[in-house]
């Protein structure tokens, strides 16, 4: 990477990522553990919204119907959804992708299990359950204890809204007849509203955790597992939830607040610092606003406080999310993709973006909407001819998926990411 000090600061890099969610985040990893050197640039995005659940398929398209297999449903998804960005890409491939990206995030003290076999049922904010492939380790003993129907204790927090143990406990009281729920008050928040993330950078504290872990004894009574809203810590949850345990002498675990939450604020604060650690130029908070693709390289543009940058490249990903992170637009007379104006395909009309009844089991057409791509992740022109030879596109801003619907958000971040890097190390010719 070479940096010449002008008014305008130019950047020269093998691979630009464009975006900062799960997509953009994961193509830097990929290209970084390739030897390919990196600059990300991406604003503030759906991140931070995450439960830290890695979904990879957990209903199939269009069917409300939970997937214990989602292995399987990959398989009948080829089949049922062959444009489905998951239907391009092999078994195997996902498999690898979904490694080395927990395998990255547990080096950086976020643990997260093994993708498996099977999906695991995960407690979702109000106690319902819902399918994923990876938790993080700070969550796991809660669907084994639920699996276990051992006796357990979920604590809430005075003054923290969103979480309620009694809402937990109601949901769940059929599956799981040990499972019961006591309230404390967090260590010198005892008084008002309380919010996760204040929590979290306080348990980073040593003496805020044993405080509360006297606390966490005192309410356990019979039961050997808990379950806390998740507040174990911002940096280095691994620690913060070792510690408690050892502590108390429980079996804890966290479940997610609603969003923004810790869990996601997790994942970008570890990237934020991680991945300049490892070699990426990383341009947090900014939003590239030109993008121009020539034979030999790729230019984006942005700026920030200090004025102009340049980046040039030789490949670019284009990771910008769909409507909520401004990769599309839309509009009275029809949906856009912002920085390319790339073609996106969509319904023919405004009036076909919604079904009538907003719980339709088959979901609504604009949840489809996105761009087309090849298979090695290149948009496409209306011709169906490559956009450009250095361009690939992955992550939500893909047609032919309804993520929320097949729980599958993380899962095709990730997995085109990887396929989309794996595209642009041949392009860059670096050795495997
Ligand atoms: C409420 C909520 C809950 C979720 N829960 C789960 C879950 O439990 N499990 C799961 O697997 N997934 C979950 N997801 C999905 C997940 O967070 C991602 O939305 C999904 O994986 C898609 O990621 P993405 O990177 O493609 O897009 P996004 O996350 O939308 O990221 C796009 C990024 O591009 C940036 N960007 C846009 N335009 C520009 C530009 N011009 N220049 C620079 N940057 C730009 C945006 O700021 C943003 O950072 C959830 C999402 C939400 C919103």
């Amino acid at each position: 990477m070479q940096h010449t000090q002008q008014s305008t600061r130019h950047f020269t890099t093998e691979l630009a990522v464009i975006g900062s969610g799960i997509a953009g985040f994961a193509a830097s990893i990929f290209a970084l553990n390739r030897g390919i050197s990196t600059a990300q640039v991406g604003n503030t995005g759906a991140v931070a919204y995450t439960t830290g659940y890695l979904d990879l398929l957990g209903q199939p398209d269009g069917v409300p119907h939970t997937m214990t297999d989602p292995w399987q449903a990959l398989q009948t998804l080829r089949t049922s959804s062959p444009q489905h960005p998951l239907s391009r890409i092999a078994a195997t491939d996902i498999q690898q992708a979904f490694a080395e990206f927990t395998a990255f995030l547990t080096e950086f003290g976020l643990t997260y299990t093994s993708p498996g076999k099977q999906n695991i049922m995960a407690l979702s904010p109000i106690g319902t359950l819902k399918p994923t492939l990876c938790v993080p380790l700070t969550m796991a003993a809660g669907p084994q204890a639920l699996a276990d129907k051992a006796a357990c204790v979920i604590v809430d927090i005075h003054g923290l809204k969103g979480f309620s143990g009694t809402e937990m406990v109601a949901n769940l009281r059929t599956q799981w007849p040990a499972l019961s729920t006591r309230r404390i008050s967090f260590p010198d928040m005892e008084r008002g509203e309380v919010y996760p993330e204040v929590m979290a950078r306080a348990l980073q504290v040593p003496a805020t955790r044993a405080r509360l872990a006297e606390l966490l004894k005192g309410v356990a009574g019979h039961a050997t597992v808990m379950g806390l809203p998740a507040i174990l810590g911002m940096h280095d949850p691994d620690q913060v939830h070792a510690e408690l345990e050892r502590l108390t002498g429980l079996t804890i675990f966290e479940i997610p607040t609603m969003p923004p939450a810790v869990a996601g604020l997790r994942l970008r604060e570890l990237f934020e610092q991680a991945l300049p650690q490892r070699g990426a130029t990383l341009i947090p908070q900014q939003k590239v606003t030109a993008l121009t693709l020539a034979a030999d390289a790729a230019t984006l543009e942005l700026s920030d406080s200090y004025g102009a940058i340049r980046i040039h490249a030789q490949a670019v990903i284009l990771a910008t999310g769909r409507f909520l992170s401004g990769g599309l637009d839309a509009h009275p007379d029809g949906i856009t993709e912002h920085l390319l104006n790339l073609p996106v395909t969509q319904p023919s009309s405004r009036a076909e973006w919604y079904r009538e009844r907003y719980t339709d089991p088959r979901g609504h057409p604009i949840h489809r909407a996105g761009i087309e791509v090849d298979h090695r992740f290149r948009p496409l022109r209306k011709d169906t001819s490559i956009f450009h030879e250095r361009l690939f596109a992955v992550g939500s801003i893909l047609a032919h998926h309804d993520w929320i619907r097949s729980r599958s958000g993380a899962g095709i971040a990730i997995a085109t990411a990887y396929q989309a890097v794996v595209g642009a190390q041949r392009f860059i010719k670096k050795p495997e």
